[in-house]
């Protein structure tokens, strides 16, 4: 196994810090420098491109996109005990790496980085989606990002390419497909990472269209198909009750039956639906 860089390997470096993981920050570390290096590639090439990485930890994947050419990586990190390994990382990249110990969800990274930016991550469950919620539905597109790397449990991957008609087809493959091309590039098995989480997972790559597929409101986009998917057995007529007064108009004029279930719409449909809500 080659080194990616002279850094010390990450068993080592969580040793010295006494990083032992911490389940209430969903730490599950990957220590293997060459798999850190294959998620970086998959973001893409880096060279002269600004990365925003949420979660490092002890740097596994900092590392992997320091040595695969980003320009400069903005990491946040909210566990303060990793501060000290990724300031090791600085240095032996110097003037590419920032840290900012918080929450990413409470953070603003844009005054921190130059654009074209790419963002990779392996995040806990619960702050990853959030967060690509927020990243897919900003009001104007294309967004500050030219692409999405981002590590989830292999059931939230197949959520977000998920075709319609499938059980995994819901919000996220929506709203994903609606202004990205995603795909899932990586499967990862349980022992990849330590300590080994209880299912596998998968790095999914979004690369942003110039323009969304559709036309429609993100906001509203977003109300419809949350409401829609919130009862998904539920005929969209009744499911989508509190959306707008007129609701089974609205439907019938975006070219949908009142009586079909939220499964079988298409991403298109979903849109006109939006575009007819934003009318009434
Ligand atoms: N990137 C590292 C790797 O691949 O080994 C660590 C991945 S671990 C699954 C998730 C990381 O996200 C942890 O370091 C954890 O402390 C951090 N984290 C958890 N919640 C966070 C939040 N809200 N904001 C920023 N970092 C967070």
């Amino acid at each position: 196994m080659s080194a990616i860089d002279s850094l010390p390997p990450l068993r080592e470096v969580i040793a010295t810090h006494e990083l032992s993981a911490r389940k209430s920050l969903g730490q599950n570390f990957l220590l293997d420098l060459n798999l850190t290096a294959k998620i970086a590639r998959q973001a893409g090439d880096l060279t002269g491109f600004d990365v925003l990485e949420i979660g490092p930890g002890p740097g596994g994947l900092t590392r992997g996109l320091l040595s695969e050419g980003a320009r400069h990586v903005l990491a946040i990190e909210k566990d303060p005990r990793c501060l000290p390994a990724l300031a090791e990382i600085g240095k032996a990249y110097p003037d590419r790496l920032t840290v900012i110990q918080g929450d990413a969800l409470e953070i603003d990274p844009l005054a921190h980085l130059t654009a074209p930016i790419r963002v990779a991550a392996n995040l806990p469950y619960n702050v990853g989606t959030e967060l690509l919620v927020r990243w897919l539905t900003p009001p104007l597109w294309p967004p500050f990002w030219q692409s999405l790397t981002l590590m989830f449990q292999r059931e939230v991957a197949e959520r977000i390419v998920a075709t319609p008609g499938s059980k995994t087809y819901g919000r996220l493959a929506i709203l994903a497909q609606w202004r990205t091309d995603a795909r899932i590039v990586l499967t990862l098995p349980p022992e990849a990472f330590t300590p080994p989480p209880k299912v596998s997972s998968a790095v999914v790559h979004l690369s942003a269209l110039s323009a969304p597929r559709f036309p429609a409101d993100p906001a509203i986009l977003n109300r419809v198909v949350a409401a829609g998917f919130n009862q998904r057995r539920k005929m969209l007529r009744a499911s989508l009750k509190g959306i707008a007064p007129d609701i089974e108009d609205r439907l019938r004029a975006a070219g949908i039956k009142p009586t079909d279930r939220a499964e079988q719409i298409p991403l298109e449909g979903f849109c006109a639906l939006a575009r007819e809500v934003a009318r009434s």
